[in-house]
């Protein structure tokens, strides 16, 4: 018997539930519920009309429904009587399979054949903006390198601790916070968890950056990469594999500490890592950030080849300890269910086909890429990762051909409309396009 939500409402005092859903884009959609109504809506879902978000739908579709998952709730640390639910969309009473949470569901199903959980934690980073976007709130924060700037983060003491505190209270085990690479940078690092739940908090601390931000007379931006100059906003995940209470990425026995299982899971994304920076990467911005020249501070901390390495933060791999890898493609426009999904999927291929990543590079990838050009390439702008994933005959196998032509179509859509405008250049400056429809992803 699942939570009665109407009766959790009672115990909490919480008068209104959001009831939300990520769609395609990741953008965050939501109704907003009064409690009386709640049972209801627990039962049967909230009704969206889905043309009218980034689901490949027509407007004579019949409503999609969103059935929240009473497990993810939170209620809002900054406004208690309202409580946050994550949902999946179900339409004439099936799932719809392209709804980015069912997608994440549908892999860690596949996984759970093999007896296996993914566990995982990510890193979002974000810049603190003037309210028009156009340069960094703090003038102060000038330092060439201003990473771990102790000055820079305590100036922000009040918005950090509000975020961190709020952290705290929902249980999620915060244990950093620190200023980043570029100017105006922040990252708050919190406990990994199961994907589903590391997914559900991804979506829920970029709204709580964003309001608090706001309360705060800010604004936060996850956008991939803002300003030419500075190093972009990263997401990078760490991810392990479990079964019951045992870590089956872990060998002791092996140099870096990762069993043959995480070799094979790690090859698989390295085979299939252009197609999946149409996931990871999926802005035009994205890829100003990734192949990225360096910047002010020294280093882009992004990959342009695909490589993976030891303690070693110049590949796009990472085996930072034993027992788990960190993968440093995506950005902060990347879908929170999708980054799951899309390490999952390609892991999995990579177990069934044992595939045997090579040997671990040593090198400084920034200078010496050179002396790798047999390594293959990211995709260097949005239309190659579209056409990588379009083509991608794994990746169409694990999330069906109508999830990843659905997916096609629309960005498609969105490049259609950018290039009647704009066109994508990374010597010249970020477009207007660009920061109208990224600031806030
Ligand atoms: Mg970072």
């Amino acid at each position: 018997m699942s939570k009665n939500l109407f009766k959790i409402a009672k115990q909490k005092k919480i008068k209104y539930f959001l009831i939300s859903f990520v769609d395609l884009f990741g953008v965050l959609r939501s109704k907003l519920v009064p409690a009386q109504a709640i049972s209801e809506m627990q039962k049967n879902g909230a009704g969206f009309a889905g043309f009218a978000t980034w689901l490949d739908m027509t407007p004579a579709d019949t409503d999609m429904f969103a059935i929240p998952d009473p497990d993810s709730l939170i209620q809002l640390p900054w406004n208690k009587e309202v409580g946050w639910l994550a949902s999946d969309l179900w339409m004439g009473g099936k799932p719809v399979n392209a709804s980015p949470r069912v997608i994440l569901k549908n892999q860690i199903k596949q996984l759970a054949k093999k007896n296996l959980k993914m566990k995982s934690g990510v890193e979002c980073e974000y810049f603190l903006i003037s309210q028009d976007g156009s340069g960094i709130a703090d003038a102060r924060d000038i330092q060439s390198k201003p990473c771990y700037d102790q000055s820079a983060l305590m100036r922000r003491y009040d918005l950090i601790k509000e975020i961190c505190d709020s952290m705290i209270d929902m249980g999620w085990g915060p244990y950093q916070n620190d200023h980043e690479d570029a100017n105006g940078q922040f990252e708050m690092n919190w406990d990994y968890d199961n994907c589903l739940t590391t997914a559900d908090r991804h979506v829920f601390f970029k709204y709580m950056v964003k309001s608090l931000s706001e309360k705060h007379g800010l604004r936060a931006t996850f956008m991939p990469k803002p300003f030419e100059k500075l190093t972009g906003n990263g997401c990078h995940a760490h991810v392990s594999l479990w079964n019951e209470k045992t870590n089956k990425f872990l060998d002791h026995g092996d140099r870096l500490g990762l069993s043959r299982l995480a070799y094979n899971f790690l090859g698989g994304i390295m085979n299939l890592a252009q197609p999946l920076s149409a996931f990871f990467n999926p802005t035009i911005n994205s890829y100003r950030r990734i192949n990225a020249p360096p910047t002010k501070s020294g280093a882009s901390w992004s990959p342009s080849s695909i490589s993976y390495s030891g303690n070693n933060r110049t590949h796009m791999i990472r085996i930072p300890d034993p027992g788990r890898f960190e993968l440093r493609l995506m950005d902060g426009s990347t879908n929170p269910y999708l980054l799951q999904a899309g390490i999952i999927a390609a892991g999995l291929h990579g177990i069934n086909n044992k595939s045997d990543p090579g040997e671990p590079l040593a090198c400084n990838m920034y200078t010496d890429y050179k002396n790798y050009q047999n390594l293959k390439k990211l995709p260097n702008e949005i239309e190659d990762a579209i056409e990588e994933l379009d083509q991608s005959k794994e990746l169409r196998e694990s999330f069906g051909e109508n999830v990843i032509d659905s997916y096609v179509k629309l960005k498609n859509q969105e490049i259609d409309d950018f290039n009647k405008e704009e066109r994508f250049d990374k010597k010249s400056s970020i477009t207007d396009w660009e920061k109208n429809n990224t600031l806030d992803c």
